[in-house]
């Protein structure tokens, strides 16, 4: 690494931190909720070759993607830009699609969940193109914002290896860190249990066998197996909710034949599919067993009116503290904060269910912004903490390679 890399990059940032709240800002301005993001994906692609991208264009789903560099070794930073609705401006301190800045601190839909990320990945390519006008870097960044990942988490990078054909050797996420090097996440799945009884008359009930009745004992046990998950590190436990129950009948003064609930599943470390679904599986059997289980599909339409589906597992992820790839981010950090930064895991899920989860490709995040602000009304970054992630995004690939 070249010896004053690290200031010439603070320097640069330093000096384009109007720019770069300026880009904050417009990226919060352009509402973008799931499956509606082609006006944000535009003005990405537009940013990314006002900046001389060495390419930049939207796949197949949506994703904007933009590359700088052509070296060998490639890695992907990843933020969507999709966001959850508003549902509460009443609650809003600020106007949610202003950006407005007060004291240095930025707010808006968006601000922590996770545009900030995107505006930082922009601006960092900007300033790798400043450092290297002739080329010649010894890496490729595929720069994502990605969409519909609200909706679908990993879907939107499935899509990129899988129907893309892009392999990236690393991944970066930018889901809110608060500066922090993150390496893993609980994973979650949603399943379903259908009973079937046989309908009859209220007024001749007993001819009739109730699907609620059988559904019953199946909700207890599963509220049961929930007091008895252990937790394991470092993600803690895992967890169980009955999240919906529904059932049907010839009438409300019948005897309903059909009930089904939804569950919401959230998986620690060694917790899988099959492992989830063997619980379940024991909980039926030991209850009459012809309750039907099922793991939902997800089915969803891009802005690009592209359809997809998937089922509603996003498997746990963790990386070794001892990775490469987490060491070069926490020396990516201290460099750019000036002290020992900290690794940690998300509670919520990323899409890194896909790139680790899935296809184990090694994944880590930092980002500005407190995960637990995420999808609420008090939304805020400050913006010297997003300076700082922006000279890491600089950075990190020169530390890495
Ligand atoms: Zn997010």
């Amino acid at each position: 690494m070249e010896p004053n890399l690290l200031k010439s990059i603070q320097s640069t940032v330093e000096s384009s931190k109007e720019e770069l709240a300026n880009l904050l800002q417009r990226l919060i301005r352009i509402r973008s909720y799931s499956g509606e993001e082609k006006e944000i994906v535009e003005h990405i692609l537009d940013t990314m070759q006002y900046y001389g991208f060495d390419e930049q264009y939207s796949d197949g789903l949506g994703n904007a993607v933009g590359r700088i560099g052509d070296g060998p070794v490639t890695i992907l930073y990843d933020a969507h830009i999709d966001t959850v609705q508003v549902t509460d401006e009443e609650s809003w301190v600020y106007p949610p699609f202003e950006g407005r800045i007060v004291d240095g601190t930025i707010y808006g839909r968006g601000a922590v969940d996770e545009k900030s990320a995107m505006a930082g990945f922009l601006m960092a390519g900007k300033v790798l193109k400043a450092l290297h006008p002739e080329g010649g870097l010894p890496f490729s960044i595929y720069m994502v914002g990605s969409v519909m990942e609200e909706d679908c988490d990993g879907y939107p990078l499935r899509h990129l290896i899988e129907q893309e054909g892009l392999r990236p050797d690393y991944v970066l996420l930018g889901e809110p860190t608060d500066l922090r090097v993150f390496r893993g996440q609980r994973g979650r799945m949603e399943m379903e249990i259908i009973t079937t009884g046989k309908s009859a008359h209220g007024a001749h009930n007993r001819q009739g066998i109730n699907a609620i009745y059988k559904m019953n004992p199946l909700v207890r046990a599963i509220e049961k197996l929930d007091r008895c998950l252990a937790a394991v590190q470092p993600l803690g436990r895992g967890s169980i909710t009955v999240s919906d129950i529904r059932s049907r009948g010839p009438s409300l003064c019948s005897v309903p034949d059909h009930c089904r609930i939804h569950i919401d599943r959230r998986l620690t470390v060694g917790e899988t599919r099959e492992i989830a679904l063997a619980q379940l599986e024991e909980i039926v059997q030991k209850n009459g067993g012809d309750a039907m289980i099922t793991v939902p599909e997800f089915a969803g339409t891009s802005w690009k009116t592209t359809k997809f589906s998937q089922e509603a597992y996003f498997p746990t992820w963790i990386m070794e503290e001892e990775h490469p790839l987490v060491q070069a981010g926490l020396e990516t950090a201290r460099m750019v904060l000036g002290r020992k930064a900290r690794s940690g895991f998300w509670s919520f899920s990323t899409n890194g269910v896909a790139t680790a989860g899935r296809h184990d490709l090694p994944t880590i995040g930092f980002a500005p912004g407190k995960e637990e602000l995420a999808h609420s009304s008090r939304e805020e970054i400050v913006l010297s903490d997003l300076i700082k992630a922006t000279e890491f995004y600089a950075l990190f690939p020169f530390v890495l390679t």
